[in-house]
């Protein structure tokens, strides 16, 4: 599969997962771009154009992420991260005490310790590594065919009202779940304070072209004939917030996200693991593995409300209207009516 996220999204961690789920593995082919185009067969593959992982250190940890770990142990270089005083590095997250009588000293320089008010690392410190280094490489990574992709998958940080995973109901659709993606500022865009932004395909910062002409693309891709096998379309939300308590996730994230890839798999097996919303197929009760995971439950990852997604969509038709205008494909603005019209039967 390949996913698009926004920067500091997460896609890093997910290119990189250890599973948390047993009987499952997963390969790293890269993890941050793809380039695809279809085979003879009519088959979307994807190699990934870039030697190396340049990834937010913040927390990143044995725990969180330990393939990243193996990575960064060695011909590695870090921006705006803190330093220690034996010659190694710190950031916020890193799940590791420094040893006993050595001492910090933040990225600007300055004496830091544990409690300090401001972060050691700065929140969009990164590292730099080769992707040699990271123990899951897939062994085709480097190969100029590029591997199958089956499922694209979208996502965004989202505290609130997009729930944890849910596929669109056609390859249309799935083009304008794309370009309805938005997500929370992070410390890696240009805004502050919470704002959700908008981020048609997590491409708004790339764009080369007419925006407009980039979703025409994507919808000629899914017209193609002769046996193309076409990926589906996904999207996901790690990021959901408890309402009760704000600094809370709800989903456990990291490794446990292969939960949510099991349930992709499921559906591109065939299997009946999905019930129909407004928004798309969403898991049925039971249908996502929540075993082990005390507290975590499926009505709150996956309630998708009728106020939330009314008023998102008419954000959206302003955004088209401010951003797009003319130039935004007739099928999506039919994507959008035909949302509005099942939110108004719900
Ligand atoms: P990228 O810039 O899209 O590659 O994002 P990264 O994978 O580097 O992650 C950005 C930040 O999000 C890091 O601080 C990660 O620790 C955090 N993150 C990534 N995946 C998850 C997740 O599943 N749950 C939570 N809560 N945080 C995550
Ligand atoms: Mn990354």
């Amino acid at each position: 599969m390949a996913a698009a996220f926004p920067s500091a999204c997460g896609k890093t961690n997910l290119a990189m997962l250890s599973p948390a789920l047993p009987g499952w593995r997963v390969h790293c082919v890269g993890d941050d771009i793809a380039w695809m185009k279809f085979d003879d067969e009519g088959r979307l593959r994807a190699i990934n154009p870039e030697c190396g992982f340049f990834g937010v250190a913040p927390g990143t940890s044995a725990k969180t992420n330990p393939n990243a770990m193996a990575a960064v142990s060695r011909n590695t270089i870090f921006t705006n991260v803190g330093h220690t005083s034996d010659g190694g590095v710190y950031w916020e997250g890193l799940d590791q005490a420094p040893p006993p009588g050595v001492t910090l000293t933040s990225w600007l320089g300055k004496p830091w310790s544990p409690g300090d008010p401001e972060p050691c690392a700065h929140p969009n410190s990164r590292f730099c590594a080769p992707a040699r280094q990271c123990p899951i490489m897939d062994p085709a990574w480097e190969d100029p065919r590029g591997v199958p992709i089956d499922a694209i998958i979208f996502g965004g940080r989202r505290p609130r009202g997009v729930p944890l995973v849910f596929e669109a109901f056609s390859w249309r659709h799935g083009v304008f779940v794309g370009s309805a993606m938005r997500s929370e500022a992070t410390a890696a865009a240009e805004h502050k304070g919470g704002r959700i932004l908008h981020d048609p395909f997590a491409m708004r910062p790339f764009f080369g072209y007419n925006a407009g002409q980039y979703l025409a693309h994507w919808l000629a891709m899914g017209e193609r004939g002769g046996g193309a096998r076409l990926p589906r379309f996904f999207h996901v939300n790690w990021f959901l917030r408890d309402p009760a308590r704000p600094q809370k996730f709800l989903w456990p994230g990291f490794g446990h996200n292969a939960r949510v890839l099991a349930w992709i798999f499921g559906r591109l097996e065939g299997e009946d693991n999905a019930q129909a919303t407004p928004i798309g197929w969403v898991p049925r009760e039971g249908a996502l593995d929540l075993r082990g995971l005390p507290g975590v439950a499926h009505r709150d990852l996956f309630e998708v409300g009728k106020e939330f997604w009314e008023k998102e969509a008419r954000e959206l038709r302003a955004y088209y209207e401010e951003n797009f205008g003319e130039d935004l494909p007739r099928e999506v603005m039919a994507e959008l009516e035909a949302l509005e019209g099942r939110l108004k039967k719900m």
